[in-house]
This record gives C-alpha cells, sequence and structure tokens, in this order.
C-alpha cells in the first residue's frame, strides 16, 4: 500500500475522479517529496532538494558546493548531449575515500590501535578508465591501492597504480603469467600481493619463484565458516568458489615452509559476499578472521596484513536496516569493529597488529555516478469521466454504471467485487455474441472508473484488504522511458536490485500519478516495477502528470557499482552517453565526454559492417529503380535516412 507519508494526512476526495488531490487544493512542498522518496535517507550528504524543486547534488559532501542536476542536465542537452546520460562527479568518489580513510584514522585513533589502514578498490566494481585513474589520483594521499580479480584487471592496476607504497592485490583465478607478471611487478617497485585462492596455487607461485628468482609477497584467502547474508552472499556462491579451507592453508604453510619461502606469506585476506546487511556477520567474520591472523603469525609467518575483503554495504533504501537493499550500520560503525576485534585479537596473543586493508568497491563507487533519462509517454487505465448509462443501453452496462456510482468509503470492497463481476460477465456476453465491442469498451472503460474511484478511498485506508492490495499495481500508469534497463540495471532485472528511482524536478508539485516504468527493449522484463520503500517494497513509484511538450526526466542513483560493466546489448542498445563533472569555484567544469555507442558500433558488436549494410541497402533501391517501384527522391531519401541513422545514438533523440 503507498501513501505520500505526510506530517497532516490529506483528506482526499473519492469523487475527484482524474486526480486525488485536485492541484491548488492542499500545497506540496519539498519536505513532502524529501520524504516522499526518502532522499535524505539513501542521498545525504550527496543529494537533495532544492527551493526550485530540483535535485541538487554536493559532490563535496559537506564541505560545500552545490550545483542543480536539472539545470545541468539541461546545459548538456544544450551542448547536444541527448539522454539518458549518465553523469559522474569525481569530487563523490574523492570524498568516498577520504571518508573511508578517515574513519579508519578515526578508529586507528581511538582504539590505540598498532597500525595502519591501507584501502584498496577492486577493479571489477567499475573498470572505466576515467573512473580508475580518478581514483588513483584521490587515493594517493591515503596511500589507497587496487585490487585485481583477473588477468585483463591485473593489467590496468599495473599500469595505473604509480603510487608508491600503495598496495595492488591480485585475486582471482591464476595463471604462470598472471603469477609471473605479478612478481616481475617488484621490479617496478609496487607492491604486489598475490593472494592464494586455489589448493595448488601455491605450487605455481614456488615454481615461477625459482625460476625469476624474485621472491613473491604472498597472501592467502581464507574460508571463513561465517556465512554472508543476503543476496549477495548466498548467491554469489563466494564461500563455496573461492579461498582455502583450514586444512589446506594448513598445506600451503608447510609447502612454503619446506621451500625456505614462508617469510613470504604476509597476507591474510577473506571476502564474506557483498552487501553484507548486517553488522553482526561482519563482527563475526573479523572475530574469526582475527584468530586464523595470529594463527598463522604463531606458525611462523611473517604476517604483516589483514585483508577484510569487500562487502561494506550502501543504504539503497536509506531506511538502516538489516533489509537486503540497507544496512544497520554506517562506515564509522564498520572501522571500529574491524579496528576493535584485530586489536583485541593481536594484543591477547602479543601478535603485531597488521595493516588492515579492504576492499570496499560498492561503498566507494555506487554515489558518484547518476544516470538521468527522460519519459517518452504514459498509459493509463483510466483517465475521463464516463457518460452516464442511458435506458436504452445494455443492462450489464447499466449495472456498472450503477456500480460506478455507489461508490462510497463505506462499501469501497462490496462494490469492487460487484464491478468485477459484471466486468467478467461482460466479457462473456460478449464471447457468446450478446454484446457489441463498442459496448464491451463502454463495459470495460466503466470497470476501469470504479476502480480508480476505488482506489481513492483505498489510499486513505490505515488497513487494506488482501482482495484489494492488487489494486495500486493493477491501476499503475505505465511510464515509458527512454533506457534499457538491462543496459542500465542490469541488477534490477537480474537479481530485482532496488536503485533510488525519482524525477530530478517539479518536486515542489505533488506527484499525483502512480507508476511502474516499462523501458525501450521489446522485453516483457525490460521493465521497473519495485521501487525503495521504508518498509519492504513498493511496486509502484509516484509521479507526475506528463505535461504535453515539457520533458519530464528521471534519474536513478546509487548505480556507480557493477552496472555499467555488467549491462549487456539486449536489442542493441548501446552504452549511454556519459560525462564527468567537476565542481570548481564558479561553478563546475565537463572533465571528460565519453560519447555512447552509435548504431555503427552496436552492429560493429554482432559482425556488421556498415559499409557492407550501406552497399545492400543501395543494390536494393537500385533494383527497385529499375523496376519502377520507388522514386528517386525516395530512394535518395531512405539512403540517406539509414546512413544517418548509423552514425547516431542507439537511444530515442526526444
Ligand atoms: C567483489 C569483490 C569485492 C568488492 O566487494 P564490495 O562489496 O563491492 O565492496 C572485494 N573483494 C573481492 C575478492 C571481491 O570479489
Amino acid at each position: 500500500m503507498v501513501t505520500p507519508s505526510t506530517e497532516s494526512p490529506k483528506i482526499l476526495d473519492p469523487n475527484a475522479d482524474s486526480h486525488p488531490t485536485p492541484p491548488g487544493t492542499t500545497r506540496w512542498t519539498i519536505e513532502d517529496s524529501e520524504e516522499l522518496y526518502r532522499i535524505r535517507g539513501w542521498g545525504e550528504p550527496y543529494f537533495s532538494i532544492n527551493a526550485a524543486g530540483h535535485v541538487t547534488v554536493s559532490p563535496k559532501g559537506d564541505r560545500g558546493g552545490s550545483l542543480d542536476l536539472y539545470e545541468l542536465v539541461t546545459a548538456l542537452k544544450q551542448r547536444n548531449l541527448s539522454l539518458p546520460i549518465l553523469i559522474r562527479f569525481s569530487d563523490i568518489l574523492e570524498d568516498r575515500i577520504e571518508r573511508l580513510s578517515a574513519c579508519f584514522s578515526k578508529a586507528i585513533a581511538r582504539y590505540k590501535y598498532n597500525g595502519v589502514y591501507q584501502g584498496v578498490f577492486p577493479v571489477k566494481c567499475n573498470q572505466q578508465r576515467h573512473l580508475i585513474e580518478d581514483l588513483v589520483r584521490f587515493g594517493k594521499p591515503h596511500q589507497f591501492g587496487l585490487e585485481a580479480g583477473s588477468k585483463p584487471e591485473l593489467l590496468i592496476a599495473l599500469a595505473t597504480l604509480d603510487n608508491d607504497g600503495s598496495l595492488l592485490i591480485c585475486n582471482g583465478y591464476k595463471d604462470r603469467d598472471y603469477v609471473e607478471t605479478a612478481m616481475l611487478a617488484r621490479r617496478l617497485g609496487k607492491t604486489p600481493l598475490i593472494v592464494l585462492e586455489q589448493a595448488d596455487e601455491v605450487e605455481l607461485v614456488i615454481a615461477a619463484s625459482r625460476q625469476l628468482g624474485i621472491e613473491p609477497l604472498l597472501g592467502v584467502r581464507a574460508k571463513l565458516s561465517t556465512k554472508g547474508e543476503g543476496r549477495w552472499g548466498i548467491s554469489a556462491g563466494d564461500r563455496a568458489k573461492f579461498g582455502l579451507t583450514i586444512p589446506e592453508i594448513l598445506h600451503t604453510v608447510n609447502r612454503l615452509k619446506a621451500e625456505g619461502m614462508l617469510h613470504c606469506l604476509q597476507l591474510l585476506h577473506y571476502h564474506i559476499g557483498s552487501q553484507i546487511s548486517s553488522i553482526a556477520v561482519i563482527k563475526e567474520a573479523i572475530r574469526e578472521a582475527s584468530q586464523i591472523y595470529v594463527e598463522l603469525a604463531k606458525l611462523g609467518a611473517d604476517m604483516k596484513y589483514l585483508d577484510v575483503g569487500g562487502g561494506l554495504g550502501v543504504d539503497y533504501d536509506g531506511s538502516k536496516t538489516n533489509f537486503y537493499a540497507s544496512k544497520n550500520y554506517n562506515m564509522q560503525n564498520y572501522a571500529n569493529d574491524v579496528v576493535a576485534e584485530v586489536k583485541e585479537a593481536c594484543q591477547e596473543r602479543q601478535v603485531a597488529m597488521p595493516t588492515l586493508i579492504s576492499e570496499s568497491g560498492r561503498a566507494i563507487a555506487s554515489h558518484q555516478s547518476v544516470l538521468v533519462f527522460d519519459v517518452l509517454g504514459s498509459s493509463d487505465a483510466a483517465t475521463a469521466l464516463p457518460a452516464a448509462a442511458t435506458a436504452d443501453e445494455h443492462l450489464i452496462i447499466r449495472n456498472l454504471y450503477e456500480t460506478y456510482q455507489s461508490i462510497r468509503p463505506e462499501n469501497y470492497q462490496e462494490m469492487y467485487h460487484d464491478a468485477t463481476q459484471f466486468k467478467d460477465e461482460a466479457i462473456s456476453l460478449f464471447t457468446f455474441g450478446y454484446l457489441s465491442l463498442s459496448d464491451r469498451a463502454r463495459a470495460e472503460q466503466l470497470y476501469w472508473s470504479c476502480c480508480k474511484k476505488i482506489l481513492v478511498i483505498v489510499r486513505q485506508q490505515d488497513y487494506v484488504p488482501d482482495d484489494l492490495e492488487a489494486l495500486e499495481q493493477i491501476m499503475a500508469s505505465i511510464y515509458y522511458i527512454n533506457l534499457s534497463v538491462f543496459q542500465s540495471a542490469p541488477d534490477s532485472w537480474a537479481i530485482d536490485q532496488l536503485f533510488p528511482i525519482m524525477p530530478i524536478h517539479r518536486l515542489d508539485e505533488e506527484p499525483t500519478q502512480r507508476g511502474t516504468l516499462a523501458d525501450l527493449t521489446c522485453d516483457s522484463d525490460g521493465k521497473i516495477d519495485h521501487f525503495i520503500d521504508l518498509r519492504d517494497v513498493k511496486s509502484v513509484l509516484e509521479l507526475h502528470p506528463l505535461q504535453a511538450g515539457e520533458p519530464y526526466f528521471l534519474g536513478m542513483f546509487l548505480g556507480g557499482a557493477y552496472q555499467e560493466i555488467m549491462g549487456n546489448l539486449h536489442n542493441l542498445f548501446g552504452d549511454t552517453n556519459a560525462v564527468h563533472i567537476q565542481l570548481t569555484p564558479k561553478g563546475y567544469r565537463i572533465e571528460h565526454v565519453v560519447k555512447g555507442d552509435t548504431m555503427t558500433e552496436v552492429l560493429g558488436y554482432v559482425q556488421y559492417d556498415a559499409e557492407d549494410l550501406i552497399e545492400s541497402i543501395r543494390r536494393q533501391t537500385e533494383q527497385s529503380l529499375n523496376e519502377n517501384r520507388i522514386s528517386l527522391e525516395e530512394s535518395q531519401l531512405l539512403l540517406q535516412h539509414y546512413e544517418r541513422s548509423l552514425g547516431q545514438y542507439t537511444y530515442l533523440v526526444s
């Protein structure tokens, strides 16, 4: 059940048909929008609403400076950058790194921890060059490094990471090339830590080290008995796929010892899954890992680093709970728990406190990008007020109209059942030839009008009867969006992940419509019909009625991690336009523009050559010209359209 929560509940007139509140009767404020879209919950300190009713971005968080997102989008459109557009705020990225480092510094000071924190960014979260380059640059003051989970990511990390002292964590499946490349990187003054994740990798490392005459820096990834929770903890199956069991770790220690290489083993790593919603799980994991760490030190390994992996969550719905789209702790709680648990375990066993590493990807990269897209149109179940039934209309239509007129707060549930029954009867009558097509249309329209009137009453109830719960969804408008969910929000489609979505303007105006979003693809899965809510999830989003000739822009937030690279080319909708924005004392600067794919580019991915395609159309028009089936002008126009399209954006241009 969806109700905009406002301080004084609005009294809605069930007979006001086209708008739940006739515009102008109640003043909707930006505070109402703030509460409705929960922007403070998930957006602080980066996103808020200004007096003009537009979303504003404060890329430096609490440190001042902001810009109006709606005006920014308008300015970008004037520069011929069409929607959908992905806007990256480099300052947010910088702020996230600083925040995480500051939380650990604070925890280290508070618990008098005898060691430092050196984070790394897992490249797999977002491999885009400009972003990784920014990250390395912003990471310098904090000795922030990179984590690679594959060979291509290792190549990125090696070439990009130029900060002396920053760590390069080498995870993932490894072959001899991977291991040798990482070892040779030591000669460049880098600090590559090769993490053994599979039982046989120790032999690979021993052999490569012998041959190259280079001593590697080694780590082991432990399979903890602590289970990750929630979506990613289970579905990623991390525990099953990667890491060494305790017997395998002991075997690795023995092998290294036998080869006189035990001093190379310096790091313990674990990763129990992404988006860990519960602080209890985080605590349990760090406690278990700390014990393994001190044991390894006692066994004679030269332990220096404890790497707690990823999992630091993002509060997508702003509820601050252990719901899968949220987390019941903040960054400082996280840092405190890691620092305190490791300190306690080390102190107890008189082991030197390690350098702490986290591989936080989602928590670093999610906030920095905003996807803005436009609505192309909408469809509603019912709009106009129904005309009164006349005496010569079919009985079923007269019954439906009478039902419509009788709907009151006292009888709405009964009236709903009556209307449904009459509508079903009307369809039967039609099927058996007793009702004309126009009669059936009239019956259906009356039914939708009944539903709409009932819905207004339902929205005012504290308790919604079960049989009426689906009404909101049935009656929702469909907003057609200029976007491919498969390209831009793949996790929304694949694993039902929630991202905050809201209009970026008109927020001083009541959103009187309820809608779901349908994308451009010809796939019925190409839709968004679950949205963040304080409790659980809601199936419709509050939206504004479209105004003729006026654009309507929606923003999808917190999608900066994982979405870009996992997006796919379903229906050949390609990468969206992307820009990098940096705040300046006077406003902002567009640092990079990365144009989205053209049709020629996406066709190239599936091995079509633009020249060949044009040639094929040219030959066909030539033949039609010969057979007098097309005029010269038409053939020119067709070729022009075809050629021009090839160089254009794959999305609709409005
Ligand atoms: C994916 C991954 C991460 C990143 O996890 P987040 O939850 O996004 O911080 C870190 N480490 C490893 C080994 C991973 O596979």
